[in-house]
């Protein structure tokens, strides 16, 4: 186009009143609101108007403005945080929202968020009351720590107990435990940010208790345990116990904090998983403070738990981070009822999702695949072979790194578009399906798959498969 064509082509676009005028009469653009429609009509005028100038040929009628204006409402209007089904196998998956809540938690939210509740008001005595009790006690009798206190997540429990306890002194890591959870929390950068000075010890693979015992000097604040969480060193390798640095906190006057990272209030090996100390086991250990997730094992709302000594959990509660870090009515309800749960450790596993994904039997699973597969089977007959196969979940979470949970998924090899082609339609179907590319076959992983999601997962499979 030469440059009066240009000219000529803008001069003709319509005006944002002509096409409100339009929409008004327009019945596809009936549900959506005023300020979505003044919006779309100008991102269209504009995205046009940018055709015509990168000589990008682009129709200018009435319909096509109201076409395109209709996509960019549409998409406007789309809700941005929606449940997705996780057929990968992966429990804690942090980009899929980590833990399921269990039932009791669902109840208890919305019977708190309906309706005025005791959040800071003492029943009996009418006066002010103090929101973290509503959970202290609990998590005290389920850990056997002295005091308690939850806060926004881990991250910020770290961070809070570490400003509280060692600010301007030297905090000291082993170096194998300067690890970095994904979503930029890494050791050294939250230790900066909570005013302490990191000081390494030991090397990657090996530290020895006298490698802590040689970096004490005068601004010495706090020997710290890192659970790594994410990845596991093998071979060559040795590290301090708790107990022993606790030891020799107690002789130099020196306090300890551990953080456990996923945190877990049962013993998974019962379960046939493999042995991962519990939060009890830290406390007896004689730790003055240890830190865990509420929404990776634990399996409850996103939280950071702070257990320790009643002193230390004291100060913890003055500091004014601690308002900033603060948990929210609807995290407590959830968190208490969770808490509940564990009293009686069979019913925790039976209804806290996390703990019930984790420990399902291979038979479980395999009654699940095989319910999965028959249901494919009718709704797909040949579009694709399928079959199953003995794979493995993981834990995810950044708990239990090593660990492979022997289960039993259902392969499919779509005989008309590629297993990659596959994976994206199934992740843009409405709800989203994850599932995984292993082998070259599209993998459902029953483990993570809800109770009634079969049919949904096979319906779209059926859909999506037909659709080139
Ligand atoms: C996951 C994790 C954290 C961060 O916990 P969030 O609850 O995600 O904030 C901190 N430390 C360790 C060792 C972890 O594994």
């Amino acid at each position: 186009m030469t440059r009066s064509d240009k000219h000529e082509s803008l001069k003709n676009l319509p005006g944002v009143d002509h096409i409100l005028e339009l929409v008004k009469k327009d019945d596809r653009f009936l549900d959506i609101p005023r300020s979505v429609i003044l919006d779309s009509v100008r991102s269209a005028l504009e995205n046009i108007r940018k055709n015509i100038l990168a000589d990008i040929e682009t129709p200018i009628t009435d319909d096509t403005i109201l076409m395109k204006m209709q996509l960019i409402a549409k998409e406007k209007i789309r809700p941005r945080l929606v449940s997705v089904i996780n057929a990968t196998g992966v429990v804690l998956h942090t980009n899929l929202g980590r833990a399921l809540l269990c039932d009791d938690a669902l109840k208890n939210i919305t019977s708190v968020a309906q309706s005025y509740s005791n959040l800071e008001l003492k029943i009996k005595t009418g006066k002010r009351g103090i929101r973290y009790e509503a959970v202290d006690e609990l998590i005290c009798e389920l850990t056997g720590a002295q005091s308690a206190i939850a806060v926004n997540n881990n991250a910020g429990a770290v961070l809070l107990a570490l400003n509280t306890i060692a600010e301007d002194t030297q905090v000291v890591v082993s170096r194998g435990e300067l690890v970095e959870i994904g979503g930029s929390f890494r050791v050294p950068d939250v230790m900066s940010k909570s005013g302490c000075i990191l000081k390494e010890v030991g090397t990657t693979n090996r530290t020895h208790l006298k490698d802590y015992e040689n970096a004490i000097s005068d601004n010495t604040g706090l020997f710290l345990k890192v659970h790594a969480s994410n990845y596991k060193i093998e071979g060559f390798t040795a590290s301090v116990a708790l107990k022993d640095l606790v030891l020799l906190g107690k002789n130099t006057n020196i306090p300890v904090m551990e953080d456990l990272g996923s945190g877990t209030l049962i013993d998974f090996s019962k379960y046939g998983l493999p042995p991962e100390p519990t939060v009890a086991d830290s406390v007896r250990s004689g730790a003055d403070v240890v830190t865990f997730s509420g929404d990776k094992l634990l399996g409850g709302p996103q939280t950071g738990i702070i257990v320790g000594r009643k002193e230390t959990i004291d100060q913890i509660k003055k500091n004014p981070l601690t308002r900033a870090l603060r948990v929210d009515k609807l995290t407590l309800a959830a968190l208490e009822s969770t808490l509940k749960l564990y009293r009686d450790e069979e019913k925790a596993v039976r209804e806290i999702p996390t703990l019930k994904m984790l420990t399902l039997s291979f038979k479980d699973i395999c009654e699940k695949a095989t319910l999965l597969f028959k249901t494919i089977k009718g709704d797909i007959g040949s579009l694709a072979d399928f079959d199953f196969a003995d794979l493995n979940s993981r834990p995810g979470g950044g708990s239990f790194p090593d660990l492979n949970l022997p289960t039993r998924c259902i392969t499919i090899q779509p005989k008309n578009m590629s297993v990659s082609k596959l994976e994206i339609n199934m992740r843009l179907a409405t709800p989203a399906i994850i599932g995984r590319i292993e082998n070259n076959k599209y993998i459902l992983d029953p483990r993570t798959i809800q109770n009634g999601q079969e049919a949904i997962i096979s319906s779209t499979l059926a859909k999506v498969l037909v659709k080139k």
